[in-house]
């Protein structure tokens, strides 16, 4: 899915789709990032996440398309211009290109040195024609609203940070199961006070 929130930057986020029956066959590849990747300010991984989804834009040809390159080329390092068996679901369009640029250097050689290594878990995972699309910055959020031992802001009473924007979720699961738990602390905090 396109998941762009601001102009001339590019963000694909891959969603479960309700039915199981459609062309294409969709995973995302994640790498691990850590704030030693993005030294500074407190946000300085949301100006990290930003210039990557800017080059996105670029790299996509101006137009909102998404960079893309077929895996076979990706493992190559060559840029991808047609496509082979796979085409894919993304709208508004693919943009074929190169997409060791798309990525700091560390997180393209990971996803190089990982696709052999799912084929041989998952047969067809490194198929030359599969379709890489990116770039998805916003698996989980680059920011931590720090809390304690009871779940409420270190810094300001009342405040229980929860789920994905504040730093404790990447996904559906993981920010229900986050946010059962600040509840749980909430209504033990609330008796407490009784
Ligand atoms: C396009 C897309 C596809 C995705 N597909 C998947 C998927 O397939 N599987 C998966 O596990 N995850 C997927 N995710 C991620 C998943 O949606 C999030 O991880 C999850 O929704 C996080 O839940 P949350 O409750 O922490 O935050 P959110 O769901 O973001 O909820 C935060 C809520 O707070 C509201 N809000 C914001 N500011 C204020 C304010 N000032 N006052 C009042 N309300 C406010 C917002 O409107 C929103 O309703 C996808 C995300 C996107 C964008």
């Amino acid at each position: 899915m396109a998941a762009t929130s601001e102009a001339e930057h590019v963000v694909t986020n891959g969603m479960s789709q309700y039915s199981r029956n459609e062309r294409n066959a969709n995973s995302g590849i994640v790498v691990g990032i850590t704030p030693e990747d993005y030294p500074g300010h407190p946000l300085a991984g949301i100006d990290y996440q930003r210039r990557l989804e800017a080059h996105a834009y670029v790299l996509g040809g101006k137009t909102y398309a998404a960079p893309g390159q077929l895996v076979g080329d990706f493992l190559a390092n060559t840029p991808s211009t047609s496509f082979g068996k796979v085409t894919p679901s993304y709208l508004p369009d693919v943009h074929l290109c190169n997409l060791a640029s798309a990525l700091p250097d560390y997180a393209i050689e990971a996803i190089r040195e990982a696709i052999p290594a799912f084929d041989k878990k998952i047969p067809g995972f490194a198929m030359p024609d599969a379709v890489l699309t990116g770039v998805e910055t916003r698996t989980s959020s680059p920011i931590r609203i720090k809390r304690n031992e009871h779940y409420q802001s270190i810094n300001t009473k009342g405040l229980y940070p929860a789920g994905e924007g504040a730093g404790y979720a990447g996904g559906i699961l993981s920010a229900a199961v986050d946010g059962i738990k600040v509840a749980e602390a909430l209504a033990l905090d609330m008796m407490a006070i009784k």
